[in-house]
């Protein structure tokens, strides 16, 4: 047996992905690929599916079905220079190994993040959370103006409590959320899934989608097939919840006064002979679920 290498990640390794303004993801280290991921299922499902499934079927196979402990063995440790409102974001993702700068040992450096102009907008009337309409040139001027002052002021107020010999433990205290920090984490790639699932979706703050978006870009080279069922079966894919089935039911059948024959057949005539590239197994669930729908 040999380690599994991947070309793609041995280049990358210790290439700067610049992220906002000032900060940055580089990868430190790896373990594993999609092979990993394949020898590991199959020594749980035994010989059985290695002759009948291809890596690629096989790694479809368990991201469809939720069986995403093989998925584990894979890992990824990168450092990242983030603002410290990011890093608490980052941080609550328990699943994960992190090592974060000293700020008692280490006298922070004067690296403050600035949003882009662009980037300013009020806040969204809907999203408690998030943003909303762009706001004028004249306010947004003035806002980045602010901001970058807040920056200013909070490094001053800082280096003076530092000068009175304060120590850096309580003097960190008044720097702002700005403030860019450095952490390093190990994530295995099932949680790295769910990271950038939850980081890259809309909802989620525009500066962490931006480091999640990094790192989709370099699994999506790294393990292709793996990514490709990420987004088949999570990504791209809704959860509908009982009552919405109903609903949807109840709509659709009042609209057309039920399904005639016609549509039923069409459905399971076109099922076997659709280019999806389903397997046997998904074509059943894809039936399965209609029928959920329609019946
Ligand atoms: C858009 C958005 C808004 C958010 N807003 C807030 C907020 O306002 N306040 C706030 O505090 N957080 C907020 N969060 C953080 C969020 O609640 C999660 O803590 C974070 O996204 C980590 O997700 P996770 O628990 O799935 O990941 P991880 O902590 O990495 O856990 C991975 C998985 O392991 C399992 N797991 C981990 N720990 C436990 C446990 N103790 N018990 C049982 N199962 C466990 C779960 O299945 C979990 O999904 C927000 C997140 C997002 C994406």
């Amino acid at each position: 047996m040999t380690r599994p290498n991947n070309e793609y990640m041995d280049a990358i390794i210790g290439h700067k992905f610049n992220v906002l303004d000032k900060g940055y993801l580089i990868v430190a280290d790896y373990m594993g690929d999609e092979e990993k991921i394949a020898r590991s299922a199959r020594v749980s499902y035994g010989d059985g599916t290695t002759k009948k499934n291809n890596d690629a079927g096989l790694i479809k196979h368990l991201v469809r079905n939720h069986h995403e402990t093989p998925i584990e063995q894979v890992c990824i440790t990168f450092e990242m220079k983030l603002p410290m409102f990011v890093l608490g974001q980052v941080i609550r993702h328990r699943i994960m190994s992190p090592n974060v700068m000293s700020a008692r040992y280490s006298v922070m450096p004067d690296e403050f993040y600035i949003p882009s102009l662009e980037r300013i907008k009020a806040q969204s009337k809907t999203n408690m959370q998030g943003s909303g309409e762009d706001l004028d040139g004249f306010t947004k001027n003035a806002i980045h103006s602010s901001i970058k002052f807040s920056n200013k002021a909070s490094k001053h107020d800082y280096d003076m409590l530092l000068e009175k010999d304060l120590t850096r433990e309580l003097a960190r205290g008044v720097l702002n959320q700005n403030q860019y920090t450095k952490m390093v984490c190990t994530f295995n790639m099932r949680s790295l899934m769910n990271f950038m699932q939850l980081r890259k979706a809309d909802d989620a703050q525009w500066e962490i989608q931006q480091y999640a978006n990094v790192l989709c870009d370099i699994v999506k080279v790294w393990m292709p097939n793996l990514w490709d069922a990420f987004e088949d079966y999570r990504l791209n894919s809704i959860t509908l919840s009982g009552r919405q089935i109903e609903y949807f039911k109840s709509f659709l059948v009042g609209a057309t006064d039920g399904y005639s024959r016609d549509l039923m057949e069409d459905f399971y005539n076109g099922i076997n002979g659709n280019n999806m590239g389903w397997s046997k197994g998904e074509i059943r669930e894809t039936i399965e679920k209609f029928e959920r729908l329609v019946g």
